[in-house]
């Protein structure tokens, strides 16, 4: 039997600037009327300062019975300022976007899976401030941002939080993160059918997508913080991923990540402690971060 997958959303803008038009709200209006028309109820992250400019588009996400999360105050990968200000900013974008929605807030998503182990001083942070899971780390080396050797099913974080690994599906010499959207934009349907086929009941099956996937007519610019490789990658496909995501919504769909938290809370799971050093062999060591910008 095919195994339910949730459906999670990345609002977030990239462009330098929101001028002269913006695409953000149209394209996410866009994803929403394709969840609608599959009747899914998908965890929908959004980054601070697209709520702060939208806030119309936060109600409608809420009224269609989304669940919110936070993709971080702005899209900047989750360590790059200082504690204190993390804290206060993570706060305020968390509080802004309860106020908002008329919801609680129980998720966060680092940007760009950012939580490696040099930003792991994160975590207590997002447990304090009330966080109840975050899926927000690739458990394998990547070129971007991964943490080799962390459990492939949720497991809980020393101080209490959720966490909700990105499902991954191991072919030799590589594991990909076959339900994310660069890859269901560019790989064939037959790699998300064997990683669902492989995926072991405890793990917690999640995809996720970003608005600006499913944005054929935008102009090319080199994304922030990933390079130029990685934002070329970024327009590939573009014109198949509103029929192909339309395909993954042909899946069972699973409960919002915030409902799968509240069932996990009072059951065992892995706990992992986030200042264990990683255990690298030598060619994830190489690969691990390669394309991040320095
Ligand atoms: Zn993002």
């Amino acid at each position: 039997m095919t195994r339910p997958v949730t459906v999670t959303l990345d609002v977030e803008d990239l462009r330098a600037s929101a001028e002269p038009e913006d695409r953000t709200v149209r394209m996410t209006e866009q994803v929403l009327d394709l969840f609608g028309r599959f009747e899914v109820r998908a965890s929908v992250f959004v980054v601070g300062d697209v709520a702060e400019r939208h806030p119309s588009l936060i109600r409608r996400i809420a009224q269609e019975g989304h669940e919110l999360g936070l993709h971080a105050h702005a899209h900047i990968p989750i360590a790059s300022v200082p504690p204190k200000q993390f804290h206060n900013a993570t706060a305020g974008a968390r509080a802004q976007l309860q106020d908002l929605s008329g919801q609680e807030v129980p998720g966060y998503r680092a940007p760009m899976m950012s939580l490696v182990p040099l930003s792991a001083w994160t975590i207590p942070i997002l447990a304090e401030l009330g966080f109840r899971y975050s899926s927000s780390v690739l458990p394998a080396p990547s070129p971007l941002y991964g943490w080799p050797g962390l459990p492939r099913r949720p497991f809980r974080w020393s101080d209490g939080l959720i966490e909700f690994p990105c499902p991954l599906v191991r072919f030799p010499g590589v594991d990909l993160p076959y339900l994310g959207g660069t890859y269901i934009r560019l790989l064939p349907d037959i790699v998300r059918r064997i990683g669902l086929r492989r995926a072991t009941p405890s793990e917690v099956l999640w995809t996720y997508c970003h608005p600006w996937e499913f944005d054929t007519h935008e102009p090319y610019h080199t994304l922030p913080h990933i390079g130029r490789l990685a934002s070329r990658i970024a327009w590939l496909g573009r014109s198949r991923m509103a029929d192909r995501m339309g395909r993954v919504l042909t899946n069972p769909i699973g409960a919002p990540l915030g409902r799968i938290a509240s069932d996990l809370a009072s059951t065992d799971l892995p706990v992992v402690d986030p200042g264990a050093p990683p255990n690298l062999g030598p060619m994830a060591r190489w690969a691990d971060g390669r394309l991040r910008e320095r």
